[in-house]
C-alpha cells in the first residue's frame, strides 16, 4: 500500500517509513516530492488538523483517483507560552520556517523561565485520506520539558531543546530507533498502524 505524504519533509517521510518498517506495515511512504512537490498550503486554519486536513486535500487534488494520502501537522506546545508555538511552530521566526531560527528563538525566549515552569509537549495529528475521500484522523503526544541550552546533533526542528518525561536525554541525543518508540508522532502512528492492520484489503 502505497501512502502519498503531503510534505517535502525528507526527515518525516524517513521516520514515517522507519515506523511502518518497525510494525512491518507493507506500507511504502512516498514524498510529495516523487509526484512533483507538495502544492503551496497556508497552513492558516488555526488547528493542528485543519492544517493537516488542507494538506492532504491538497495533495490528493494532484494524486490519481484511489490513492490514499497522508499528512501530518505537529508542533511543540510550550506551557510557560500559553501553548505556543503549538500550530505556529514551523514559522515561530518568521515565514521562512528556518528550523535553525526556530530553536534559537524559542531557545531565547525560554532562557529565563525557571525548572518548575518549563514543561511542553510534542502533539502530532495524522489525516489519512481513503479513496473515496473517507477520512481518519488520529492523535499523538509526548511530554516532557525544555531545555536550557540545546543538546545533540540529531532529528530536525526543536529535537535539542526537548527532553521527555522521564528520560535525561533530549530528542536530538537520542537514536532515531529510540525516539521513534516514544515521540509524538509514533503514538498517532501507532493508532494509524493499528486502522491499516485490521483494515480488509
Ligand atoms: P509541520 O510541518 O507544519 O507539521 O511543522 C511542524 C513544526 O513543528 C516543524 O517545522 C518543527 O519545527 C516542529 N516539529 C514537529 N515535529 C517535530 C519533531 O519531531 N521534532 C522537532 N520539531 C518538530
Amino acid at each position: 500500500m502505497k501512502l502519498y505524504l503531503a510534505s517535502g519533509n525528507a526527515h518525516k517521510v524517513a521516520e514515517l517509513q522507519a515506523l511502518a518498517d518497525a510494525a512491518r506495515l507493507p506500507v511504502a511512504i512516498v514524498s510529495a516530492r516523487a509526484v512533483g512537490g507538495m502544492p503551496g498550503v497556508e497552513e492558516d486554519t488555526g488547528t493542528f488538523v485543519g492544517n493537516a486536513r488542507k494538506k492532504a486535500l491538497a495533495l490528493r487534488a494532484k494524486l490519481p483517483a484511489g490513492a490514499w494520502t497522508l499528512a501530518d501537522d505537529s508542533g511543540v506546545c510550550v506551557d510557560a507560552l500559553d501553548g505556543g508555538p503549538g500550530v505556529e511552530s514551523a514559522y515561530f521566526a518568521g515565514p521562512q520556517g528556518d528550523f535553525a531560527a526556530n530553536l534559537q528563538k524559542l531557545t531565547r525566549v525560554m532562557r529565563d523561565v525557571p525548572a518548575g515552569r518549563r514543561g511542553a509537549h510534542f502533539y502530532c495529528v495524522l489525516v489519512l485520506c481513503g479513496p473515496a475521500g473517507e477520512e481518519h484522523v488520529f492523535e499523538g503526544r509526548c511530554d516532557g520539558t525544555l531545555l536550557v541550552e540545546p543538546r545533540g546533533g540529531s532529528g530536525f526542528g526543536y529535537d535539542p531543546l526537548f527532553q521527555p518525561q522521564g528520560y535525561e536525554r533530549s530528542y536530538a541525543e537520542m537514536s532515531e530507533a529510540e525516539k521513534n518508540a516514544l515521540s509524538h508522532r509514533a503514538r498517532a502512528w501507532a493508532k494509524l498502524a493499528e486502522f491499516v492492520a485490521a483494515r480488509k484489503p
